[in-house]
C-alpha cells in the first residue's frame, strides 16, 4: 500500500481543521489559534489521529475505491508497459510471470504449463493480468490475496467476473473484497501441481497472509509471495499490529529454507537498500546486493526475486537478534526483559527509524 495518501490525508487534515476552528471560533480565541506556536503544538499532538483517519478512510470508505481507481488509471498513462520490466522463470514446467502494476507493485500469475491452469496473486489491476492471462493462453483458477489494502486486493472483484469458477482466498479477518474462500494459518490450496501453503502474518493489516508455493515436490526451490510483509531488504509498515506481532511474522520467513524464492509486493529495493545502509553501513552482502540494485533499476529492470539466505543477510528487519544491529541502534538488552521482547523492540525500533527516513 501507498502511504501516506496525500489526497485522503487532505481530507483528514480538513475535517479536523474544520472542526478545531469551529471549536476555537466558539470559544472566542480563534485569533490566538493562528498564533504559530500554538498551531504546531495542536498538529503535533494531532498528527497521529490525522494519519489515522486518513487510513480509515482509505480502507474502510468509498472514497479508498475512489483513490484506488486514479492510481490505476494514472498509472496506466504513466506507465503503459509496467512501472519496470520483468522476466518470467520457469522451473519445471512452473512459469511465474511478476506483472507490474500501478507505480510499484507487483502482481503474480503462477502457470501450471501442463494443465494451463493459473493461480494470481495479488491482481492489483484486473485489466493488466488479464491480458497476461490472454497472452499465456491460461485459465484463471485461484487469486490469492494477501490482504485488503486496494493497491493488491482491488482487481479481486473485476477478474472474478471474468472468470466465474475462479476463488479469492484470504483471511476473512482482513475484509478483502471479493473473498469466497476464508483461509487459516497453515492451510493450503491445490490448483493443478501447484501446492500453496497459506501462512498467517499479522502487523501489516490484522489479517495479512502470505502463500508459499511448494517447490520441493517439482524439483525445484519454493517461492514466497510475501505482500506487504517482506520486501527486498525491508518490511511492511505496521498499519494494524504491534512490533510483537509483527516480529512472529517475521519470524514465519526467517523459518524457511534458505534457497527459497523470495516474491514481495512492491518494487522497494532501492530504498530498502539505501535505509539499510544507515544502520549497517559495513555490511558486505547488503553493499553487493545494492550495486546490482542500482545497475538493475538504472534499466527499470524488476529486482525479484532474491532468496531468503539473501534477506537474512542484508535485510534489516530479519536481523533483530544480531548484537551488531543493536550496537548500531544503540538498544540493549534489559536484564529483566524476555529475549523476544527484546527483538520486538529493536524491530519496534528499526521500523520507526525507516517511516521518519522515508516514510514508507
Ligand atoms: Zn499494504
Amino acid at each position: 500500500m501507498v502511504f501516506p495518501d496525500w489526497s485522503l490525508l487532505f481530507v483528514g487534515v480538513a475535517s479536523i481543521c474544520g472542526i478545531l476552528c469551529w471549536f476555537l471560533r466558539c470559544r472566542g480565541i480563534r485569533k490566538s489559534f493562528w498564533n504559530k506556536g500554538l498551531f504546531m503544538k495542536i498538529m503535533a499532538r494531532t498528527e497521529k489521529p490525522l494519519f489515522r483517519i486518513a487510513y480509515t478512510l482509505y480502507t474502510r470508505t468509498k472514497l479508498g475505491y475512489m483513490f484506488y481507481k486514479r492510481q490505476v488509471k494514472k498509472a496506466r498513462q504513466r506507465f503503459p508497459t509496467g512501472h519496470s520490466s520483468a522476466q518470467p522463470i520457469e522451473i519445471n514446467g512452473i512459469k511465474i510471470i511478476p506483472i507490474p502494476v500501478l507505480s510499484d507493485n507487483y502482481s503474480y500469475l503462477v502457470i501450471d504449463t501442463t494443465s494451463s491452469q493459473a493461480v494470481a496473486v495479488d491482481p492489483a489491476d484486473p485489466q493488466m493480468v488479464e491480458a497476461c492471462l490472454k497472452e499465456e493462453g491460461v485459465s484463471l483458477e485461484a487469486i490469492l490475496c494477501t490482504h485488503k489494502h486496494w493497491d493488491h486486493s482491488g482487481g479481486n472483484e473485476g477478474l472474478r467476473r471474468l472468470h466465474s469458477a475462479c476463488h479469492v482466498y484470504g483471511s476473512a479477518v482482513d475484509n478483502i473484497p471479493g473473498l469466497t474462500r476464508s483461509l487459516s494459518d497453515k492451510d493450503s490450496i491445490d490448483v493443478g501441481r501447484l501446492n500453496f501453503k497459506a501462512f498467517f502474518t499479522p502487523g501489516h493489516t490484522v489479517g495479512h497472509m502470505i502463500y508459499l508455493l511448494d517447490g520441493r515436490a517439482l524439483g525445484g526451490p519454493s517461492s514466497l509471495f510475501s505482500g506487504d510483509l517482506v520486501f527486498l531488504s525491508g518490511c511492511g509498515r505496521m498499519f494494524e499490529g504491534n512490533a510483537s506481532m509483527m516480529l512472529s511474522s517475521l519470524d514465519t520467513v526467517g523459518c524457511l529454507s534458505d534457497d527459497t524464492l523470495l516474491w514481495p509486493g512492491h518494487e522497494y529495493a532501492e530504498d530498502n537498500l539505501t535505509f539499510a545502509a544507515e544502520v549497517e553501513p559495513n555490511n558486505t552482502a547488503r553493499e553487493n546486493k545494492f550495486q546490482w540494485v542500482l545497475q538493475q533499476r538504472a534499466q527499470k529492470l524488476c529486482t525479484s526475486p532474491s532468496t531468503i539466505k539473501e534477506e537474512k543477510d542484508y535485510n534489516p528487519f530479519l536481523r533483530s537478534h544480531l548484537p551488531e544491529l543493536h550496537q548500531a541502534l544503540g538498544l540493549q538488552q534489559d536484564p529483566s526483559e524476555d529475549w523476544t521482547c527484546f527483538r520486538a523492540r529493536v524491530l519496534g525500533e528499526l521500523r520507526r527509524r525507516k517511516d521518519v527516513y522515508k516514510g514508507r
